[in-house]
């Protein structure tokens, strides 16, 4: 029994099907995933056209005319729509030809086997052997704000778009405050950060935040440091609506638009999880081993839900050791996610990824570390792309060579750091890197040089 139907999900009930299991999956919502198709593709598929609009910026330095592009929002909304749709349909096809059920409604636990379903049908009662909780989480709202779905925004309002705003505060400069503030940068707004830290992207590598604040500061995005946001109001008057956004230390923001970026909560409060003995920590969020087991030894929990890395990569190989361990495989070769060893992207202008060991952390830990950094401005391919910008850092082990993270900032960064990501899981050496043939020219050489 799977309850929802995102990336933990149907990876784990595609898998599972594949191993025999009976697989039932339980969807409240879209299948492919709210947090995926509502949040993570919308927000991909805006930004590759926003950066469409930023390389139209570029070419200037290219031997062609600039002439810049007029955003078509209805073709844009249909483009937004159709590839989700496009997903849900390739989603729901897979699940169905390896024979999983799929039940339209919300569950929530009856006993320690079985659930009740809400379908428009009505109830239905379904008893199971082993269950996996992936119900992800949704956009957390502070008791300050009250978000109206047409200024104050949370991230899930801002697809498909209706409007654009024509200017923006963004709340939370996280990963995905981040992400928005690049976007309404690249459709023309006038953007606001409110920024809690020093920096942007808390926890991230510094020289990489200091790249993206220099382009937000180049595309006239106001930093507000130091500053938490306390309060948001709208304000209507003959010249239209705004939102005034009141901060901690007295700054006030003023724009048509704010949108809060501050983290989620997982849906865990109608599942009622004490019905089946579940635990949850205090955030709500289930409590699982390094097998994604419960407190419950047949009823498992992954993805988002379960508190650990909220990325959708992570959620599918999740959905694919739950599909394991229940089939019994983890008893013969099984490797355990390493949540530490996760690749991650933030997808900016430049784009930012990262893997493993980072240099501030291994300092943190007093690791000794060597770290070598190359910038893209070395490699042809960038003067090529004309985009010298960011640079590729490798952080190895100075005894053995052994990568052991790495931080990439710059065009193709999410692409990138896939070998990275390789090396960090399979031990490789830098030495490994240096002598892989690779492609010339292409900006892969910066990894070259830098693991040389
Ligand atoms: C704006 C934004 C951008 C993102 N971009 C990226 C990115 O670029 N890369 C990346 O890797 N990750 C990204 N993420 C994170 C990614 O979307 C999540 O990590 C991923 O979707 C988690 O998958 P999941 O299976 O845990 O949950 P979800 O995808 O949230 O799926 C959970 C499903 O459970 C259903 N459900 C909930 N409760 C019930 C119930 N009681 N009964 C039945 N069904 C229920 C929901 O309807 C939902 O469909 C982004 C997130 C956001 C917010």
């Amino acid at each position: 029994m799977i309850i929802g139907g995102g990336p933990a999900g149907n990876q784990a009930a595609t898998y599972a099907a594949r191993l025999g299991a009976k697989v039932t999956m339980i969807e409240r919502d879209i299948v492919g995933g709210a947090a995926h198709l509502l949040d993570c593709i919308p927000s991909k598929t805006m930004i590759a056209t926003g950066g469409a609009i930023s390389f139209s910026h570029r070419i200037g330095g290219m031997g062609l005319v600039e002439a810049p592009p007029e955003v078509d929002i209805p073709s844009l909304v249909r483009r937004v729509d159709g590839i989700k749709d496009h997903m849900r349909d390739d989603t729901t096809e897979l699940l169905r030809s390896q024979g999983v059920e799929i039940i339209m409604g919300s569950a929530r636990f009856t006993g320690t086997h079985s659930i009740e379903v809400d379908t428009v049908d009505g109830v239905r009662r379904v008893s199971f052997d082993a269950a996996l909780i992936a119900t992800g989480t949704r956009p957390r709202i502070p008791e300050w704000c009250a978000p109206d779905g047409e200024r104050i925004l949370t991230t899930r309002d801002c697809y498909p778009p209706k409007v654009f705003p024509e200017s923006v505060t963004v709340i939370g400069s996280g990963v995905t405050g981040v992400e928005f503030v690049h976007m309404f940068a690249s459709f023309g707004a006038k953007v606001s950060l409110v920024v809690s830290r020093q920096q942007v992207l808390p926890g991230k590598d510094p020289e990489a935040a200091a790249i993206l604040e220099e382009d937000f500061l180049s595309r006239g995005v106001r930093l507000l440091k130091g500053a938490r946001a306390t309060e948001i109001e709208r304000v209507e008057s003959d010249a239209g609506s705004r939102v005034v956004v009141r901060c901690d230390d007295g700054r006030v923001v003023e724009s048509s638009h704010a949108v809060l970026a501050i983290g989620s909560v997982p849906n865990t409060d109608s599942l009622d999880l004490a019905a089946a003995g579940v635990e949850a920590d205090a955030g709500g969020y289930v409590m699982i081993n390094h097998h994604c087991v419960t407190n419950q030894p047949h009823i498992y929990a992954a993805g988002d839900v379960s508190g650990k890395l909220p990325l959708s990569s992570v959620a599918s190989v999740q959905g694919r050791k739950v599909a394991e361990h229940v089939m019994g495989l983890h008893t013969v070769e099984h490797r355990h996610l390493d949540y530490d060893k996760a690749a991650s992207a933030i997808f900016t202008e430049p784009e930012i990824a990262d893997v493993g060991l980072a240099e501030a952390e291994a300092f943190a830990l007093g690791r000794k570390i060597r770290v070598t950094k190359v910038p893209f401005a070395t490699t042809p391919k960038a003067l090529i792309n004309n985009d010298p910008r960011g640079f590729v850092k490798i952080v190895s082990d100075p005894a053995t060579g052994v990568v052991l993270g790495g931080s990439i900032v710059g065009q193709h960064a999410a692409e990138l750091i896939s070998v990275i990501a390789l090396a960090v899981t399979a031990n490789l050496t830098v030495t490994d890197i240096v002598e892989s043939l690779l492609v010339h020219p292409a900006l892969a050489e910066a990894l070259a040089q830098a693991a040389e």
